[in-house]
């Protein structure tokens, strides 16, 4: 790779966001330069996300990564509650005109999008060191950054923060621009991947007195399942026996029966935190994604919430350089925020709705218990849960 002199934009981060936003851009005719800490394999041995919504399935398609998403994704028309020791079907599809999710994990994702790049020639800097940014206040930003033991520096027009929470760009911003709202949970999940069938066509929400517990899974043969425990807890002390029998526990019978259960591919901890940090612009910087804004995965919103931020951002840079209009930078982080801030409002309600927190009160669970009983009871409970999960209108 030849040393960077200038690009139209740098990229921060080779996650989802910075991945779909360099191939937008490069589909656009937009110079791009992608900055990435860590090593590819690295990134694509990061388990996480695996919900899609379709509006983020279309936006895929349109970047021309959607093909074996389409072939190999699966698509869920519904989701199970499971409380009081039954389970409740919430029909996603009847109550917003046949929308549904599709299941596709976020390291497929990441390598059909890692894959397109390569295809287009485009380029990555994997495992740079030391990436830092600055005169973004002024007319030509600029990163520097090392790789294979050589310091670079970059210019570009406009830098785009898609670095996720412990990124460099968003601390990078001067202190007091950025308004913080955050809430951290008192628990994390516990995520456990293994080669089994899943226990449910369908995604399964369990709430119990023990602890939230989630059935997901990511094709017919490998299934992921959580449970909530400590916050910070240490994954290495699960063996997977006590995994699977807590998660029995939490089950109801017939379900704890159907379960099949195998060795562990991955095991890993994920904090339980609600954050958004506002505004997403500084002057030629734009936040997007993790790097702005998290939220607790209980709604499965924020892999689709990155790629709604993008692919605002890549309009408004695409109108910039093909009209010279400034508009849609102007209104980018009002129109993404806006969006943000009811993912943020269904993720909360979805994670109070569902765990047990050791400071919930006896008041707390009756009104846990009331709201179920009124979902498993309601129409326009169902549809309200289910226009959320689904995505609301990009
Ligand atoms: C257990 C778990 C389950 C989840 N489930 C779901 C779900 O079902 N549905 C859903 O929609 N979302 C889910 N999420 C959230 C989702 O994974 C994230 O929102 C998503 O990864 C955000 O993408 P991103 O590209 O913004 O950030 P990231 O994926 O975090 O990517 C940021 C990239 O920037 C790189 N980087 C960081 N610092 C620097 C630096 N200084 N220099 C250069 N590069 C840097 C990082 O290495 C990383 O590759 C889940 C998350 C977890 C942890």
């Amino acid at each position: 790779m030849t040393r960077p002199a200038r690009t139209q934009v740098a990229i921060i981060g080779s996650g989802p966001a910075g991945l779909l936003l360099g191939r937008l851009l490069t589909q656009a005719g937009i110079d791009n330069i992608i900055l990435e800490r860590r090593s590819k394999d690295h990134v694509l041995s990061r388990i996480r996300a695996g919900v899609l919504e379709e509006g983020s399935a279309r936006i895929l398609e349109d970047a021309g990564v959607g093909g074996r998403m389409r072939e190999e994704g699966l698509v869920h028309h519904g989701i199970d509650i499971a409380f009081g020791g039954g389970r409740h079907r919430i029909d996603l599809s009847g109550p917003t005109g046949g929308k549904g999710v599709i299941i596709y994990g976020q390291t497929e994702v990441t390598q059909d999008l890692m894959d397109r790049r390569e295809a287009d020639d485009a380029p990555t800097f994997y495992e740079a060191e030391d990436v830092a940014i600055s005169g973004f206040d002024r007319h030509m930003p600029e990163t520097r950054f090392i790789h294979e033991g050589r310091a670079h520096t970059l210019l570009c027009d406009f830098i785009a923060g898609c670095d996720g929470f412990h990124g460099v760009c968003r601390p990078s911003v001067p202190q007091g621009a950025l308004d913080i709202a955050e809430r951290v949970y008192p628990a994390g999940w516990l995520g456990l991947l293994c080669e089994t069938p899943p226990v449910s066509g369908e995604l399964i929400y369990v709430r119990h007195g023990r602890g939230f517990a989630l059935c997901s899974m990511r094709s017919p043969t490998r299934s992921r399942y959580y449970l909530q425990c400590a916050a910070g807890e240490d994954a290495t002390a699960w063996s997977d026996e006590r995994f699977w029998e807590e998660l029995k526990r939490r089950l109801d019978p017939e379900t704890a029966a159907a379960l099949v259960t195998g060795p562990s591919i991955e095991k890993s901890v994920a904090p339980l935190r609600s954050f958004v940090a506002e505004p997403m612009r500084f002057g030629r910087l734009f936040l997007a994604g993790d790097a702005a804004h998290i939220v607790p995965p209980t709604g499965a919103k924020g892999l689709n919430l990155a790629i709604g931020d993008v692919h605002y951002l890549a309009e408004a840079l695409i109108e910039y350089y093909q009209e010279r209009s400034q508009r849609g930078l102007e209104a980018y982080s009002e129109r993404a925020l806006a969006r943000i801030w009811q993912a943020e409002r269904f993720s909360w309600w979805m994670t109070s709705l569902l765990h047990s927190f050791a400071d919930t009160g006896r008041f707390a669970q009756k009104l846990q218990d009331a709201e179920l009983a009124y979902l498993a009871d309601s129409r326009a409970a169902q549809a309200a849960l289910a226009e959320n999960y689904v995505g609301l209108p990009l």
